[in-house]
C-alpha cells in the first residue's frame, strides 16, 4: 500500500461509528425532536462524505448536524420568484399567517364535531360553513371537500348518477397533468350530453339537450385557456330557466367579484345569475388549503352533503381551520400579490440589485410581468419586477436554504418580486450572496 492509501484506510478507521454519534448530545436532541431515523440518515450520509475524503474524519458529527432538515417532513419551503402567483408545484396558494395560526391550534386535539356547552356531537366545520355563507349570502348552504375535482366528482355522482349531464363542446377541459374534467365525470357513472362546438354553443344547443335523463347542465369554467375569435357561448343566467339544475364550476375560489379580474366567475355573481351550485377550489384565488367548495340551494347541497361519498372527500380538521381563517381573516398572500404595485416592487427591485451590486455581485432591478397561473385568469399579465441575476445561479438558489425559485429567461435567473412577501428582501438578498461564493 502506497503512502496515500494508508493514510486513507486510517482516516477511515477514525470515523466514529453511528451509534457513538448518535450519542452526541446535539444528535440525541435532533432525534428526539425530528425522529432517529431522520437523524441517523444524515448521520450515514456525513459518514459517507468522510469516507469520500470530503471531510475529515472528526468534522462528521458537525456535517450531520449541519444538514439535519428543520422538520421531519421531507417538504421545504420555497420563496416563490417565478412570478407566478398560483405555482402549481410550489403547492398554489401559500396560507395566510392566520391560516397558519389556525392549522397549529386545530392540529392537536380540537373541537371539531363536538360542541363544548352540551358535550354532545356537533355538526363537523359548522363555523368555517358559517363563514362561507356570510361571504356568499346567495348560497343558502355550503358544503366542503378535498378539492374543486373532488367537488365535481360529488356533484356528478349525487345528482347525476346513471343521468346525463349536458356541457358544452367549448368547456371540455383539462385541468392540467393530464387530468381531464370530461374523464373524470365519466368515472362516476354519468354520461357526458356534449352541445354545441368548440367556438359556438348557444342556449338553444342546450334547450334542445335537456330531457327526462337530465342530471343537470354543467358550466366549466375555461379557466387555463382562451379561446377567441368567432365564438359564442352560452351564460349561466340563459341557461337558468331551463327546469334542471345549472352547476356552475368556476375553477379560481373567488367569492365575490374581483375588479383586477373582470374575467374571472365568482361564486356571488354567478349565484345570482341563477346557477344552482357553484363549486370552486379552496387554494387558488381564495388564497387558502387544498379543499373544494361546494355554495348554492340548500336541497342540492344537502344531497352532496348526505351522499355516501361524501364521506370518502372529507377534509381534516386543519384545512377547516385553514379555510375558516382565510375567509374571515386579513387579505391572504395571494391577494397581497395580486393587488401590489408595480412601482413600489420596481422600488423594491432597485433596492435589492443595489445591495447585491455592493457587495460585487451581477445583479440588476428589471420590469417584468407575472401571471396569475394555477389555473386562474388566463392571459392577465400583472406588471411586476425582479432582481435580474446570472442564469448559473438558478440551480444553487434552488438548493439553497431558503429555497428561492426563479425564472430563467434570455440567459439571466429573473428572481420576480410580485409573489414574493415584501419582508423577505433580507433572505433573498442572502440567498443570492450564497449562491454566488
Ligand atoms: C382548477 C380547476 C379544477 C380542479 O380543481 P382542483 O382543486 O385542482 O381539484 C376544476 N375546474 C376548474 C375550472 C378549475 O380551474
Amino acid at each position: 500500500m502506497d503512502h496515500e492509501a494508508t493514510a486513507a484506510a486510517d482516516a477511515r478507521r477514525r470515523i466514529a461509528r453511528t451509534d457513538v454519534l448518535l450519542a452526541d448530545p446535539r444528535l440525541a436532541e435532533a432525534a428526539a425532536r425530528l425522529g432517529r431515523g431522520v437523524v441517523k440518515a444524515a448521520v450515514v450520509a456525513a459518514q459517507r462524505r468522510a469516507r469520500a475524503g470530503e471531510i475529515p474524519p472528526d468534522a462528521v458529527a458537525a456535517a450531520a448536524v449541519a444538514a439535519l432538515p428543520a422538520t421531519a417532513s421531507g417538504l421545504r419551503p420555497v420563496l416563490n420568484a417565478t412570478g407566478v402567483l398560483l405555482h402549481t408545484n410550489l403547492g398554489r396558494a401559500p396560507l395566510s399567517d392566520a391560516a397558519r395560526d389556525a392549522v397549529a391550534v386545530a392540529s392537536g386535539a380540537t373541537d371539531v364535531e363536538l360542541d363544548l356547552e352540551t358535550g354532545r356531537r356537533a355538526r363537523r366545520g359548522r363555523s368555517v360553513l358559517a363563514a362561507l355563507l356570510e361571504r356568499v349570502p346567495q348560497a343558502e348552504a355550503a358544503h366542503v371537500v378535498n378539492n374543486g375535482a373532488a367537488a365535481l366528482v360529488l356533484a356528478a355522482t349525487a345528482l347525476a348518477g346513471n343521468r346525463e349531464i349536458v356541457i358544452g363542446r367549448g368547456e371540455m377541459v383539462e385541468i392540467g397533468d393530464g387530468f381531464r374534467i370530461p374523464e373524470l365525470l365519466a368515472a362516476t357513472g354519468a354520461r357526458l350530453r356534449e352541445v354545441g362546438t368548440t367556438n359556438r354553443t348557444t342556449p338553444d344547443d342546450y334547450a334542445a339537450a335537456v330531457g327526462e335523463d337530465t342530471g343537470f347542465i354543467l358550466k366549466v369554467h375555461p379557466s387555463n385557456f382562451r379561446i377567441t375569435g368567432f365564438t359564442r357561448g352560452a351564460d349561466v343566467a340563459e341557461l337558468a330557466g331551463l327546469g334542471v339544475p345549472v352547476v356552475a364550476d368556476i375553477g379560481s375560489g373567488l367569492l365575490a367579484h374581483e375588479p383586477l379580474l373582470p374575467d374571472e366567475p365568482d361564486a356571488a355573481s354567478m349565484l345570482k345569475a341563477g346557477a344552482h351550485l357553484v363549486t370552486a377550489s379552496g387554494d387558488k384565488l381564495l388564497g387558502g388549503p387544498q379543499c373544494g367548495l361546494v355554495l348554492g340551494h340548500g336541497d342540492l347541497v344537502r344531497r352532496l352533503a348526505r351522499h355516501p361519498l361524501a364521506r370518502a372527500l372529507r377534509v381534516d380538521k386543519m384545512t377547516l381551520a385553514a379555510l375558516e381563517a382565510t375567509v374571515r381573516g386579513p387579505r391572504t398572500p395571494t391577494e397581497e400579490a395580486l393587488h401590489a404595485d408595480a412601482a413600489a416592487r420596481l422600488a423594491q427591485a432597485e433596492r435589492l440589485a443595489g445591495r447585491l451590486r455592493d457587495r460585487g455581485l451581477d445583479a440588476a432591478a428589471v420590469p417584468s410581468e407575472a401571471a396569475v397561473g394555477g389555473g386562474g385568469a388566463p392571459g392577465v399579465v400583472l406588471p411586476s419586477a425582479a432582481v435580474s441575476v446570472p442564469d448559473g445561479y438558478a440551480a444553487r438558489l434552488r438548493q439553497g436554504t431558503p429555497a428561492v425559485m426563479g425564472r430563467v429567461e434570455d440567459g439571466r435567473c429573473l428572481l420576480d418580486l410580485r409573489a414574493v412577501p415584501p419582508d423577505r428582501d433580507a433572505d433573498i438578498a442572502e440567498a443570492v450572496r450564497l449562491a454566488a461564493s
